[in-house]
């Protein structure tokens, strides 16, 4: 199909998204939960191919029955699920009677499917990278201590795909090249050796992803970069290229306003069709290894907040200096909640960078938000707390007697400290990033935890607080 057709299909995207499931996170039995829906469709054949460390099943699906043969893999990093709600996306788009049967039933002719939604389900039940025995498995394809690493490359020495996907999540601070705006998705053709060497197996994957990245270019100008490209001989992609295996990495990145990455789970849908409508016509044999190479390198060029021309007095003198803020999001397993920290990365002249959220702060002066010198015995005290006027005053930290000590962060728009935890706040890199923003004499402003604050809004932009530790 061509593009044309294929924007048509795109525009679809919603019948076949699968509700169930969130890009926010994905555990174990909500793979299997789905494998259930989909065990009645007889173009599914769905296999358990193995037991992670905690013995949970890792599941492959297969179908199709063309001569080449496509294993597409996700969530070899456990906190990492968007391309794994994309792949139960597909399996809804193969399995639907619609418009697009003719084009199912090309694909379907042409292309045998294994996709393995979720390789790493102990790293996905904790919500971390790594496999229950803190393994790395995309550190583990020459030495396969791990069952996961073993599963997966078992699978491609049986199928013997020409083709692999590799599905991931990177971080949101990468930008496309030096243009300031965003990797919403990157893509690599992983090498074959440190020389960094265009074999044919790997010439096939820079012309898919060079198809992809056009396509891809049509919804998100600008936005798709290319991942970097230095050998790892202990990568999958690296290690299933010098097999002969054409691997294509995807990660999902970040675009603006799109926080629970559902913008970014479409892209990947549309990534995916792409690449197995060229694979299946073999158009992509037209593409260049320079198209490849024009796509512009990830760079790490971006904050969540960035705050210019701020006026800093230190030492009886006055600088100017930029403030680097970024919010990490933090899992915690005991209540099994997502929160921010908010951390200064850099300060100083820091020109060369973006912000997801900027400030021009000419004529503003920073300054540590400041601790209140009430203290309070436990949080009930604070539930009826008037905190846009705490605020607006310049506080950023509340003592606290109890309840904290085992917290890592707190639903209140402020920071807690502990009673006996001795803190000074500074403006440093890696300290907490709670600052008031001051013009002539007046706050207007305050940064908490990293949140951008208007000391005359009444409406409180800040997720949570932090108990400082
Ligand atoms: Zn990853």
């Amino acid at each position: 199909m061509n593009t044309e057709e294929l924007k048509k299909l795109f525009e679809l995207y919603d019948n076949y998204k699968n509700k169930n499931l969130s890009t926010e996170r994905l555990r174990h039995p909500d793979i299997k939960n789905n494998f259930q829906l989909f065990s009645g469709k007889k173009i599914f054949d769905i296999h358990r191919e193995g037991f992670s460390i905690e013995e949970r099943g890792i599941f492959s699906v297969t179908f199709g029955r063309g001569g080449t043969k496509i294993l597409a893999w996700s969530q070899m990093h456990g906190d990492e699920p968007t391309a794994t709600t994309a792949l139960f996306d597909l399996l809804n788009f193969f399995s639907t009677n619609d418009e697009f049967n003719g084009f199912r039933n090309f694909l379907l002719d042409k292309i045998t499917f294994c996709f393995v939604p979720m390789l790493n389900p102990d790293g996905a039940e904790k919500h971390q990278r790594a496999n229950q025995i803190n393994i790395d498995i995309n550190r583990d394809a020459l030495k396969k201590q791990t069952p996961e690493s073993q599963i997966l490359w078992m699978l491609a020495e049986k199928i013997k795909p020409q083709f692999g996907f590799n599905l991931h999540d990177q971080n949101s601070y990468y930008t496309a090249g030096r243009s300031g705006k965003s990797a919403a998705v990157s893509l690599l053709a992983p090498p074959v050796d440190f020389d960094k060497t265009v074999d044919e197996t790997r010439l096939r994957s820079m012309q898919v992803i060079s198809v992809i990245n056009k396509m891809l270019s049509e919804y998100i100008p600008g936005h798709v970069a290319r991942y970097n490209d230095d050998f790892e001989p202990r990568a999958f992609g690296d290690n299933l290229t010098k097999n002969r295996i054409s691997s294509i990495l995807i990660e999902s990145g970040f675009i603006k306003n799109d926080i629970n990455k559902e913008t970014i789970r479409k892209l990947n849908f549309v990534a995916l069709v792409s690449a197995f409508n060229t694979i299946a016509e073999e158009s992509y044999k037209s593409e260049k290894a320079e198209d490849y190479f024009s796509i512009p390198e990830n760079e790490s060029l971006l904050f969540d907040l960035l705050l210019k021309n701020l006026s800093l007095h230190s030492n009886g003198k006055n600088f100017t200096i930029d403030i680097g803020i970024n919010r990490e999001k933090c899992f915690d397993e005991t209540t099994q909640i997502f929160y921010y920290k908010g951390t200064i990365k850099e300060a100083g002249d820091l020109s060369i960078y973006n912000g997801i959220e900027e400030h021009d702060l000419r004529g503003f002066s920073v300054e540590c938000a400041k601790i209140y010198d009430k203290e309070f015995y436990d949080l009930s005290a604070l539930r009826e707390f008037d905190f846009s006027s705490l605020l607006s005053k310049g506080y950023g930290y509340i003592t606290i007697w109890n309840e904290t000590e085992t917290n890592s962060f707190f639903n209140f728009p402020i920071n807690a400290i502990p009673k006996y935890r001795k803190f000074s706040p500074a403006i440093a890199v890696d300290e907490y990033a709670n600052l008031l923003l001051i013009k002539n004499g007046k706050i207007e402003s305050v940064i908490i935890n990293g949140f951008y604050q208007d000391s005359a809004e009444t409406k409180i932009a800040i997720l949570n607080g932090l108990v400082i530790s």
